[in-house]
């Protein structure tokens, strides 16, 4: 079979694999479809840490079980399950957590072993009647994106403003609406790509320089509920802090580069104004399946968002796509 295997930062190969073989307690599917995102271009361009090479990558995973034909899809952040966090039900936080695609061989081929552990924590999921592979696959992110906004609790009235057009602001943008957001403002540097973005998930306003200025002025001075950074910026992460509301909760969704970490933030602005800046890392099998839920019933679409279909073969056109922000979703169909 064909794999995507990430050999070293800069390479990545499309070669041939003996087809897996799933040993007791695993699962071997046909993958149909695996998308891609920023983290896979991230890998591309500096490896991981967690990644010992070769290791064929893809997280966002959806296909069919080999033995039984059942559609199904795949968590990413596999929890261990037993430690003080997971006992805690904290299992997006677990210290222990591994991941497809980095500790185990992921969804850029045309099969792959679903490992014992992710059976274990409930991590494989039934797709729904009428969901098909290619939104299936968007389950995962859109998790991650669940357990940011749960943890900045977006809900019913608040003005949202998200940083960053990408794929994962375009499913924060619609999440927020199925939440009850009264208004989400949707930021990014980059005019080309926050026009894509706006096309498709129709912000009540874009904004592409002076965000602070700008969510202030919408916002009759008063600020914004929730802000939410889906970008790898340090620069957006302060402005968030300014842009907030009194009370108002900053959701710091995007992690930055681990060589450039530290911001510069008014703490006073934190203080006085009683903000809440939350982290998210990840999400759990709960989430996955709630977000398939989501996507099932039609609260949170994403069909549209997939603005690409690839075959293994050009695996590296899209992440090629997906760092230079020309495309929304790309999905991979091994
Ligand atoms: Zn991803
Ligand atoms: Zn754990």
């Amino acid at each position: 079979m064909k794999v995507a295997r990430f050999h070293a930062p800069g390479d990545i190969r499309v070669e041939d694999a003996p087809e897996p073989v799933a040993g007791p307690g695993e699962l071997k599917i046909r993958v149909r479809n695996c998308s891609t995102c920023g983290t896979d271009a991230k890998i591309f361009k500096f490896g991981h840490h967690h990644i010992r090479p070769p290791r064929v990558m893809g997280h966002e995973i959806a296909g069919e079980v080999v033995d039984t034909g059942e559609r199904v899809q795949v968590i990413a952040a596999i929890p261990c399950g037993t430690c003080a966090e997971c006992r805690r039900d904290r299992l997006t936080v677990c210290p222990d957590q591994e991941s497809m695609g980095y500790h185990y061989d992921g969804g850029f081929a045309e099969y792959m072993v679903v490992p014992a552990k992710v059976l274990a924590v409930g991590g494989v999921n039934a797709v729904p009647d009428g969901v098909g592979f290619a939104e299936a696959s968007v389950a995962e992110p859109l998790a991650c994106v669940l357990n940011g906004q749960t943890l900045a609790g977006v809900g019913p009235g608040d003005d949202v403003v998200v940083m960053g057009a990408g794929p994962i602001g375009c499913l924060h943008v619609r999440l927020a609406r199925a939440r009850g957001a009264a208004r989400v403002f949707l930021v990014d540097v980059n005019a080309e790509r926050l026009a894509m973005a706006a096309d498709l998930v129709t912000p009540d306003a874009v904004i592409d320089s002076d965000p602070v200025e700008q969510v202030l002025k919408l916002t009759g001075g008063r600020g914004a509920d929730v802000v939410i950074t889906a970008a790898a910026s340090g620069v957006a992460q302060e402005q968030a802090v300014r842009m907030a509301a009194r009370q108002g909760r900053i959701s710091f969704f995007g992690g930055l580069p681990k060589d450039d970490p530290i911001i510069r933030l008014d703490s006073n602005l934190v203080h006085y104004r009683e903000l809440t800046i939350v982290g998210a890392n990840g999400s759990s099998p709960a989430h996955n399946a709630e977000a398939l839920r989501l996507i099932a019933d039609g609260r949170v679409p994403v069909a549209d968002l997939i603005t690409h279909r690839l075959p293994l073969t050009r695996v590296l056109d899209g992440i090629d796509l997906v760092s230079r922000g020309a495309a929304i979703k790309v999905t991979i169909e091994p």
